[in-house]
């Protein structure tokens, strides 16, 4: 069964390493060779700058994951770029769609023509912050109850008119709840239910129903810790997560974002994109044929479809 992919990192790696090969490298969980085994019919590669970057340095940093993803994502064999959402449609039997993704305006600062230049570059998805304080919002790992900041009103209103998606995974609770009446787009590319695992990176019931009532949908991320709060975890424990999301909202609001190459912990058996189909052969057993085509890529399908850009 053909997967979309919201979240991965690979190329925060492709950037730091020169040696590094996006065809077969095993240091990268989601290669070309394991999109390809585990089905990944599309991918999103997010640019992210750690917070430990110096400021000055972040937005150059940008640019490096931008150029490894134009050098060695985009020129591999069959790899498309998707600038419009509309071309997933077009993707051949053999072909992968790779798209880019901001994760944390915080390599931009205050400056609106540096997300200009990322947008131009192809980024169709934005998150406004990672973990932490940035010019925009707050990360999930400060205070929840501080709200967005003056700056981000310009942020959203230019994503708006660029019809990018504003992705909520990393926002902490005040700013989900005022973005949800500010964005057009809204999406959670990689976050689980809070209801099963209380963690910040994860989105309560409300949050959640809220999310979907303003158009929006929940792709589930596979790192343990936001599983169980531990650092492993089976398929089976993820699979509680969909089942709690799926009955709150429905199959089709409900999708994948693994965040391979972003984490050091694994659940089992599916510890690269070359694992992925373990995923759909337990989901098989839990949800109709029908059903899990519509979380692995119908749902998005639909979602994205609706959008003109
Ligand atoms: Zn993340």
């Amino acid at each position: 069964m053909k997967i979309y992919d919201l979240h991965c990192d690979v190329l925060n790696k492709l950037s730091r390493y020169d040696d590094m090969e996006f065809l077969n490298d095993v240091r990268l969980d989601s290669n070309l060779n394991g999109l390809n085994a585990g089905n990944v019919k599309v991918q999103v590669f997010a640019i992210f700058v750690h917070p430990n970057v110096p400021i000055e340095e972040r937005f150059n940093r940008a640019l490096l994951q931008v150029e490894a993803f134009n050098k060695y994502v985009i020129t591999a064999p069959g790899v498309v770029h998707i600038t419009n959402w509309k071309q997933i449609q077009e993707l051949k039997d053999d072909e992968i769609g790779a798209v880019l993704s901001l994760e944390g305006c915080d390599c931009i600062g205050t400056d609106l023509q540096k997300l200009n230049v990322l947008i131009e570059a192809g980024v169709k998805l934005v998150g406004l912050t990672w973990n932490y304080e940035n010019d925009v919002a707050y990360g999930t790992l400060e205070d929840q109850t501080k709200g967005l900041k003056s700056f981000c009103k310009e942020v959203v209103n230019y994503l708006n008119e660029q019809d990018v998606i504003l992705d909520v995974a990393h926002l902490n609770d005040e700013g989900f709840y005022e973005l949800l009446p500010l964005a057009k787009h809204l999406i959670a590319s990689h976050s689980n239910s809070r209801t099963i695992c209380d963690n910040p990176r994860n989105l309560t019931d409300d949050q959640v129903k809220l999310l979907v009532d303003k158009g929006g949908r929940i792709h589930v991320v596979f790192y343990p810790p936001f599983i169980n709060n531990k650092e492993a975890a089976s398929i089976d424990e993820l699979i509680g997560h969909i089942k709690h999301l799926v009955n709150l909202v429905g199959v089709e609001n409900v999708g994948f974002g693994s965040d391979f190459d972003g984490i050091d912990y694994k659940v089992d058996l599916l510890t690269d994109a070359s694992q992925y189909q373990n995923l759909m052969k337990e989901l098989l057993k839990h949800f109709t044929e029908e059903d899990v085509k519509m979380m692995s890529h119908q749902g998005f399908e639909k979602y994205v479809f609706s959008i003109n850009a």
